[in-house]
């Protein structure tokens, strides 16, 4: 296997596939901007298009992680500088707030807006599917339990995958790739152990709970790189479909690693990389919450559709303006 890069590789990709394969994508729910939509809406929609170019009929099965286990915020000695060795600021995705106000929580809020601009795809091509799964449901998977296990017990062994597959600099602490969350104060910092008897132990920092209990009691932030074996096992993927910054990070290589340390029978799937959107001056369209516009997806996918680039500019032409962010809706 060879990454799939950019819009070479997504058609060299079409060249090699039915069109009736599983796709992993995944966001983080607290929000849709254009940095998101290249990977959720407009390679979706140009896989189903030269599928249908070269005269197969996209039937592709598409499974939408909705990231709820990820860290709220990245926290660390320097998060750029060594992006393996960062932690949860506070807690994971589950418990931050809905900030408007109008939901429960913030994935609570996003949940539906992603779901609706996703399936929206249905009406250009009307044999795909979507099914929308959070982090925190996997948890009800053996595989993942025991991978979860793992990640708690040995972050060393993964530190060394990731080293190994990637030009990033690293630290030999802090090294920790999942905790629990505190039941009680929902905060991610404190000791979390995986004990003899298959229990884990919790004791916060930040208020005075300790907790012994099963596996299954707690919530958890879990790093995205182990966690997305546990997704390529438990939904038999065929293709991943990632952001470019996930290949300077070397995932095309740690992917493979974590199949061949931990379940070597995991199907090895495609790895089909989007271009990285940059804003109009030049920085990566972020993750985090300032730094982001909403894309006009008509006008984007026409932009991407042939562009062989690894980044792209989001020029103030393909920005919606004044989004009322709950009726984000496109037409194509
Ligand atoms: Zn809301
Ligand atoms: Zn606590």
């Amino acid at each position: 296997m060879k990454p799939y890069l950019y819009f070479e590789g997504l058609c060299e990709l079409v060249k090699e596939i039915k069109g009736d394969e599983t796709v992993h994508v995944g966001i983080r729910p607290y929000g849709f901007h254009a940095g998101n939509t290249i990977a959720l809406v407009v390679y979706p929609y140009l896989l189903c298009k030269y599928l249908e170019k070269s005269g197969k009929i996209a039937k592709l099965n598409f499974v939408v992680s909705i990231n709820d286990w990820e860290q709220d915020v990245l926290d660390g000695p320097n998060i750029k500088e060594y992006p393996f060795n960062v932690f949860p600021k506070n807690t994971s995705i589950y418990y931050i707030k809905d900030e408007k106000g109008c939901c429960e929580s913030v994935a609570d809020h996003w949940q539906p807006i992603i779901e609706r601009n996703m399936t929206r795809l249905k009406e250009s091509f009307k044999d795909i599917s979507f099914r929308f799964v959070r982090n925190s449901t996997l948890i009800n998977h053996v595989f993942c339990q025991n991978l979860l296990l793992q990640t708690l017990k040995n972050p060393r062994e993964q530190l060394e995958i990731l080293k190994a597959n990637s030009n990033k600099k690293t630290l030999e602490d802090p090294v920790q790739y999942a905790g629990i969350i505190c039941p009680e104060c929902h905060r991610a910092h404190g000791k979390s152990q995986a004990l003899e008897n298959g229990n884990v132990f919790w004791k916060c920092n930040e208020c005075s709970c300790e907790k012994e209990g099963e596996l299954k009691q707690f919530q958890y932030w879990w790093y995205h790189k182990p966690m997305l074996l546990a997704r390529l096992e438990i939904f038999n993927v065929d293709i991943t479909l990632s952001g470019g910054d996930h290949f300077s990070d070397g995932d095309f290589g740690i992917r493979k690693a974590y199949i061949n340390k931990y379940s070597p029978s995991t199907k090895e799937p495609y790895m089909l990389f989007t271009p990285t959107v940059l804003s109009a001056d030049g920085q990566k369209m972020s993750k985090s919450r300032n730094n982001t516009e909403f894309a006009n997806i008509s006008k984007f996918i026409k932009a991407v559709d042939g562009y062989m680039g690894n980044e792209i500019i989001l020029t103030e032409d393909l920005i919606e303006k004044n989004v009322d962010e709950k009726n984000y809706n496109y037409i194509l």
